[in-house]
């Protein structure tokens, strides 16, 4: 399926497992659910991207990190195919287990509380993001995480996590204080960069390769309204040029590092298909703007001369930001990743819109899918250091997200997606030889810390964990021989363990 998941060598469960592990949790609340029974198990197995569903040979929805760590420790010993769910929002199926034993976190581990005085949130590794906008609300205080509200906290978080407060505040694990952590062992320990300051590295940014955080502890911050919204227009050559400068003239960042949306404004350029255009292609601009309505609409004038024939900008509570942008749950999907440096060329976004409308007419089963330009200000990204993620830089994450329903359609729709980014690396190419810099760091195509300009959590199809880790890699090897030496956690960017 265009899986990053690394073989695994473990083995799906037995009827005897199952015994076992009832027994096992048997004076818990952990619930084991098998194969024969239910709704409760269709919905454990249910993913984001119905493509990424699997049939797990039993799931253990725990309530504890408690029984976390005695299903963990039965998987490690008994060397079966270990599966854990966050928001389940990853389309490479890496959430996902055929045979194996299953973790479902989300359905009973999402409760987020928040500590007003010391400004955090304690979330439960379950939880998905809106669940955290909704406590952080009744608080006016919000951190930054994702901008789909449905998408988990989890995978968001141990891989890195960009939101439209990124530019303001880093990347969600440069506000990750602490957690708690099951690891390979069953061991429970809670982590921080100053109580473990290599494995607490570690999980922010391969966190999914070290074991079941049941608890993030995030920095909170006072957030009142937001100017949100889209301005939808006709994708015509004159549209698509004056978007893009407009777009240029606010995200490039001058020779000092500054953009003119300093930090506040984030947001992105999309090709869709959007309910009101009765199956019309347009171009869409989401604006996310930290700040008021009159400073927002001073800053994105030129996109408002642009003739958008939709606007939904107004002033919005926090949590309504990361509800415009929320594709359907459910469809076959495929989120794959790409990335781009500003200026972006005109030319080149209309290349991207005649590649989309020929996929998209070409097969009516696709029309609901988006290629996105991400744009927000990636100064603090970059200032900041935290952690193995090892994407930082000056260049913008893009998406390509082919979604479709039929499972005949699934190879034709990954090959788009991967031809689309293909595009999207010419152009990088291009870009560094016009400039004659490279991009990032002047290494071609990677950045600074040797790793391929791709963000790990997006789908990549084709890249190796060395590719997403860079320079990181050795140090991530030597510290899974430490806590993960059997490779129980293995299918997001595995790590090869090496002491
Ligand atoms: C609609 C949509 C919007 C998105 N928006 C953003 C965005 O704004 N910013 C961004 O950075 N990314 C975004 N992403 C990408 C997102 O970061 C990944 O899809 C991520 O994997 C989602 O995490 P999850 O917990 O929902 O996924 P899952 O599929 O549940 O898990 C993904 C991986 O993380 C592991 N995992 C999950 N929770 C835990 C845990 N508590 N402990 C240990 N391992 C765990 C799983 O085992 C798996 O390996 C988006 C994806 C989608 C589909």
């Amino acid at each position: 399926m265009g899986s990053i998941t690394t073989p695994s060598s473990k083995r799906t469960v037995t009827s005897d497992d199952i015994s076992t592990l009832k027994s096992l949790l048997s004076s818990t609340n952990a619930t084991v659910l098998t194969p024969d029974n239910s709704a409760e198990y269709s919905a454990s197995i249910a993913r984001w991207s119905s493509a990424a569903r699997k049939p797990a040979g039993v799931v253990v929805v725990p309530t504890t990190a408690d029984e976390v760590a005695i299903v963990v420790k039965y998987a490690s010993d008994q060397g079966i195919d270990l599966a854990v769910k966050g928001g389940g929002h990853s389309t490479a199926g890496v959430s996902s287990t055929d045979g194996g034993l299953l973790i479902d976190l989300n359905a009973k581990m999402r409760n987020v509380t928040v500590d007003t005085d010391k400004k955090l949130f304690f979330v439960q590794g379950g939880a998905a993001w809106g669940d955290v906008d909704q406590v952080g609300a009744q608080h006016k205080l919000a951190t930054p995480g994702g901008t789909v509200a449905d998408t988990g906290v989890g995978g968001l978080t141990l891989g890195g996590g960009y939101g439209w407060l990124s530019g303001q505040r880093g990347l969600v694990i440069d506000n990750w204080v602490e957690g708690t952590i099951v690891l390979a062992s069953g061991e429970i320990k809670k982590v921080s960069p100053q109580s473990d300051p290599d494995l607490f590295w570690a999980i922010q940014g391969a966190g999914q390769n070290f074991g079941v955080v049941t608890e993030f502890v995030l920095k909170a911050y006072d957030q009142g309204d937001v100017f949100a919204g889209m301005l939808i227009y006709p994708p015509t050559p004159d549209v698509i040029e004056k978007v893009v400068a407009a777009t240029n003239d606010l995200y490039t960042p001058n020779s000092e590092g500054r953009t003119k949306v300093a930090g506040r404004g984030a947001g992105g350029v999309a090709f869709g298909r959007p309910p009101p255009a009765e199956g019309k292609v347009m171009l869409m601009a989401v604006i996310i703007y930290f700040g008021t309505e009159q400073e927002a609409k001073e800053l994105y004038k030129p996109l408002y001369e642009a003739g958008p024939v939709v606007d939904t900008t107004a002033m919005v509570p926090y949590p309504v930001t990361n509800t415009l942008l929320a594709p359907p749950i459910g469809l076959r999907a495929s989120m794959k990743g790409t990335a781009y440096t500003m200026p972006i060329r005109a030319g080149f976004v209309e290349q991207v819109l005649a590649e989309y409308a020929k996929f998209t007419d070409g097969n009516d089963d696709t029309g609901v899918s988006l290629v996105l330009f991400e744009v927000y200000d990636p100064s603090q990204v970059v200032a900041h250091d935290a952690g193995s993620f090892a994407n930082r830089g000056w260049h913008l994450n893009g998406m390509v997200c082919p979604m479709w329903t039929k499972e005949e359609n699934d190879q034709q729709c990954r090959q788009w997606a991967r031809d689309m980014t293909g595009l999207f690396k010419t152009e990088l190419e291009n870009q560094a030889k016009a400039t004659g810099k490279g991009v990032d760091g002047g290494v071609g195509l990677r950045g600074k810390k040797g790793a391929t300009m791709l963000y790990g959590n997006y789908d990549q199809y084709d890249e190796k964990s060395r590719d997403i880790f860079g320079e990181n890699y050795p140090r991530l090897q030597h510290l899974k021989a430490q806590y993960d030496p059997g490779n129980v956690f293995n299918k997001l960017f595995a790590i090869t363990p090496q002491a």
